[in-house]
């Protein structure tokens, strides 16, 4: 179910029903390399949401649409709320619904950007009581299948976008990855990362110098097909089905943190 249907004395009997766990699809509107949407993060949470809504003792907060997206501020479309902006509306996405009752929480992230506010603010959480689990797909679907790998706007995103809202995706703009080396022995791996004899290393600085397109780290987005997208789509939505059944079985936290 979703929390945006139900009136305030529904939510009220949802929300402090022990049984309930709350999912938060969180996101970024952020460029997404050459063909990828600008709420790619978002929609995919999203996706996956709408897909588990009909779970018993499952309630669905509406989607936030916006996150840390400092790198990609360079590219026409991107909102960035800054971390610091970022721990507090997950904080207080948090705190309100723990205040109705919620106790048991499940993050579906589509943005790593996001992890470091999200985790501050479920650590805030933890400390009066409540749990939060977060789920970074991007990270599970190579898991699942080496044959989906990840990176940032490139194939594995395109793929996913397309199994669902594959008018999104226009072919007309696929463009050719360029990503210069910053020397010969600094081999590019993915945005920021560079692999020196073998072992990566960060060197940080704006995307736009360091790939034409925006989207690098796995396969090209070029290389996504729809067959793939609705693959993973559905070994993923198996995979978060089977986790949250485990995590309801995951104790909460003892009360005298504060
Ligand atoms: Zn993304």
């Amino acid at each position: 179910m979703y929390l945006a249907d139900l009136c305030w004395q529904e939510a009220g009997k949802v929300l402090s029903d022990p049984e309930t766990i709350v999912v938060i699809p969180v996101g970024s509107t952020e460029q997404h390399g050459c063909v990828g949407p600008l709420g790619t993060d978002w929609m995919i949470p999203d996706e996956f949401c709408r897909r588990i809504s009909g779970m018993d003792h499952i309630v669905i907060a509406p989607t936030i649409p916006y996150g840390v997206a400092t790198h990609h501020i360079n590219f026409p479309g991107t909102i960035d709320l800054g971390i610091e902006t970022m721990i507090k509306v997950m904080g207080a996405v948090f705190e309100s619904l723990f205040r109705h009752g919620a106790r048991r929480f499940v993050v579906m992230n589509g943005h790593g950007g996001n992890d470091p506010a999200i985790e501050k603010a479920a650590l805030e959480i933890y400390r009066r009581g409540g749990l939060v689990a977060l789920i970074d797909w991007w990270g599970i679907a190579p898991k699942l299948n080496p044959a989906w790998p990840t990176g940032h706007g490139d194939a594995q995103e395109t793929a996913a976008v397309m199994a669902f809202r594959p008018d999104l995706i226009k072919p007309e703009y696929l463009l050719d990855n360029v990503v210069p080396a910053p020397t010969k022995n600094l081999k590019p791996v993915h945005i920021n990362t560079v692999l020196f004899e073998g072992a990566p290393v960060k060197i940080i600085r704006e995307i736009r110098d360091t790939v034409n397109t925006g989207g690098f780290g796995g396969l090209e987005s070029k290389m996504a097909t729809r067959e793939w997208g609705v693959a993973m789509m559905d070994g993923m939505t198996k995979w978060i089905e089977d986790f949250i059944n485990e995590y309801r079985s995951v104790k909460l936290p003892e009360k005298d943190w504060e």
